[in-house]
């Protein structure tokens, strides 16, 4: 598992001795921008801790630590419209404080770190500063500025570096054989990050959303009201479809271990799944608003004649036409709806009436692209 973190060799190392001579800190605050790792990283530090053959990644706590399935790693988000709520947080605190189930020890991936608020960030202090011996608390977040002094004082910080886009197109194709263009294009659905990247070159459906998104901006300036509608109905409906691989691998999961589990761990297991499912659906979003960003600053650079800085490739015939007329004030103007959408439903707008309008906004411009 250390050896797939690519280009935080400095970092693995640091953990992987850290925990050779079991000088594990109780509590961790990874920083770094969307795309260096931090989540990886955390994974490979808990398979370091669980597995019985040094983050072997092979075996079947590594391999369960790898999908988010392992009782005793557990990976929590904020569920609040952003921010992490009191309640939940207590939650979090009682969960900490029962025993592991199947290994010695338990591990908390905590993402968002800078979405803790006074209120819920008091409430988790004493539990960050003192936890139970067994506990391992890991935190992520993008900045360190963001994060509440009071949390990242009680935290060893470990810093991420972003990896360089040239790595991660070289990466993704060793790994995948991905070609070039298809290595860009997944890279920019999914902000860069290497892992999610992956996934998606082997996913068809979410492949598929990209081509509903990109068949949608290009479908818009004849597109009437209705139309738009029911492109925003298809598209939610398409960023919908890759949940069904998610739910079967949930489903034999359960099956796998109903008799392990007794009726509380099942009901457990129940909620992580739906807690995965809800944060998949999320995503999904997300990657088709990245799309459209990287479609519409394609057509901008096109505009300006640097072609050679075009990510989607596999469009630059439908592409031109709009890069011909195209100017960067309203480029600019349609970056910006979906820099809004995204900021929407972060706000728990719903991705329907958020897109719906995007895409207005979006068809308003190119109709009218000065
Ligand atoms: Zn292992």
């Amino acid at each position: 598992m250390w050896d797939e973190l690519v280009g935080q060799h400095r970092v693995a190392d640091h953990l992987a001795a850290a925990v050779r001579r079991g000088a594990v800190s109780h509590a961790y605050l990874f920083v770094g921008p969307a795309g260096a790792g931090k989540k990886s990283t955390a994974r490979a530090l808990a398979c370091a801790i669980l597995c019985d053959d040094d983050a072997c990644g092979a075996c079947a706590v590594c391999r369960r630590v790898k999908r988010d399935s392992h009782p005793d790693v557990r990976v929590v988000a904020p569920e609040g419209a952003a921010t992490y709520m009191v309640e939940q947080v207590r939650e979090i605190i009682r969960d900490v404080n029962l025993s592991p189930i199947e290994a010695d020890r338990k591990i908390y991936i905590v993402e968002s770190a800078d979405a803790f608020n006074d209120g819920s960030a008091n409430a988790f202090l004493k539990t960050l500063e003192e936890p139970p011996d067994n506990v391992i608390i890991i935190l992520l977040s993008t900045t360190y500025d963001g994060v509440l002094p009071t949390i990242a004082s009680r935290c060893q910080i470990v810093r991420f570096r972003r990896m360089a886009p040239d790595d991660a197109v070289r990466l993704l194709r060793e790994r995948t054989g991905a070609g070039e263009t298809e290595a860009l294009t997944a890279l920019a659905a999914t902000g860069g990050v290497l892992v999610r990247a992956r996934e998606f070159l082997e996913s068809p459906p979410r492949r598929a959303a990209r081509d509903r998104m990109l068949q949608t901006l290009k479908d818009l300036t004849v597109s009437d009201e209705h139309d738009v509608l029911q492109a925003a109905r298809t598209l939610l409906g398409a960023v919908k479809a890759p949940l069904d691989e998610l739910k079967a691998v949930h489903s034999e999961e359960a099956r796998e271990r109903a008799d392990f589990l007794g009726s509380k761990g099942l009901k457990a297991l129940e909620e992580r799944q739906k807690r995965q499912l809800t944060a998949r659906e999320r995503e999904g979003v997300s990657e088709v608003l990245n799309i459209a960003e990287s479609w519409l600053r394609d057509c901008l650079v096109m505009s300006q004649g640097l072609d050679d800085l075009v990510v989607n490739r596999d469009e630059m015939d439908a592409m031109e036409e709009i890069a011909a007329i195209i100017t960067p004030a309203a480029a600019a103007r349609a970056l910006s709806a979906v820099k809004v959408t995204r900021s929407r439903i972060s706000y728990n707008v719903s991705p329907q009436l958020a897109v719906e309008a995007m895409l207005f906004d979006i068809r308003e411009v190119l109709r009218c692209p000065r």
